[in-house]
């Protein structure tokens, strides 16, 4: 308990799912909270009341759209003159549209990088600039699994998510001199809005390739993050960290 106390931290897509988790475990060890969504406004309160149920600091809602750089930079400027400025950045925000690449609507792929890859840019962009004048940060991006082995109708969305690895790696090198740290995490199966709408049947088809038996928690992929982010992990930078069940290895 404790371990990140003092220190700010910005979760983007945190209304829901695994940012939600990931703002709560973070807030459980003392971090203060900013709480990113898109515009789900009430689940981003609950998130909000999550994290004061779990006794962390009082938590700030922020709405804005990762895909815009405008949003981001007016994001980043109210984090620094009303906020205290930022520790800790978890690019978590993310959609996917799949289909097969034959059919594939150029809108969608669009979309998909904007979120999911330019997204991540902009706010690492925005975040390092306070982080640099500190020398000290965190930046964790959520990836996928996907990212790692590619994946049969993801086309765009795996093409983000490998996208993101080489952000992370770039980004740890960039940053490496200021004590900014630069991490990836790959979720497998975890269960949440974004793997409800499969089927039962894809899900079980799922769950035959996942050696430990089970679709994951957000809650296991927030335990990875909120230790990437602990001074425990301050000699680890580049790294992708995988959270799936050994589904991939
Ligand atoms: P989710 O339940 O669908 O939640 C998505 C979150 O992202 C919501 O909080 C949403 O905000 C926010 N969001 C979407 N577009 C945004 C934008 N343009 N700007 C700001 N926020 C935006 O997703 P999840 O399953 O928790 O996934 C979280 C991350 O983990 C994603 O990057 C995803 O690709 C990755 N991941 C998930 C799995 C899995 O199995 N679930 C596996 C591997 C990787 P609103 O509530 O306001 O819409």
């Amino acid at each position: 308990m404790g371990q990140l106390k003092d220190k700010i931290a910005l979760v983007t897509g945190a209304s829901r799912g695994i940012g939600r988790a990931i703002a709560v475990e973070l807030a459980r060890e003392g971090a203060k909270v900013i709480v990113n969504y898109a515009g789900n406004e009430a689940a981003a309160a609950e998130t909000a009341r999550l994290i004061k149920e779990a006794g962390g600091p009082e938590p700030i809602l922020l709405k804005f759209d990762v895909a815009s750089q405008e949003q981001v930079d007016a994001a980043f400027d109210e984090v620094k003159t009303k906020h205290g400025g930022l520790h800790i950045l978890v690019n978590n925000a993310g959609i996917s549209k799949d289909g097969l690449l034959l059919r594939f609507k150029q809108d969608d792929w669009l979309q998909t990088l904007g979120t999911n890859l330019t997204g991540s840019f902009h706010c690492a962009r925005a975040g390092a600039k306070l982080m640099t004048k500190q020398r000290w940060g965190r930046i964790i991006n959520i990836s996928s699994v996907v990212g790692e082995s590619g994946n049969a109708g993801q086309v765009a969305y795996a093409a983000a998510k490998a996208g993101l690895l080489g952000l992370t790696k770039t980004l740890a090198q960039e940053l490496a001199s200021r004590s900014i740290t630069v991490n990836a995490v790959t979720p497998g199966f975890i269960a949440t809005d974004m793997t409800s709408a499969l089927t039962d049947e894809q899900k079980a088809k799922i769950r035959e390739q996942i050696p430990l038996g089970d679709v994951g928690k957000p809650e296991d992929v927030a335990h990875a993050v909120v230790f990437l982010a602990t001074d425990r992990a301050r000699y680890i930078t580049g790294h992708v960290l995988a959270v799936n069940g050994g589904m991939y290895m």
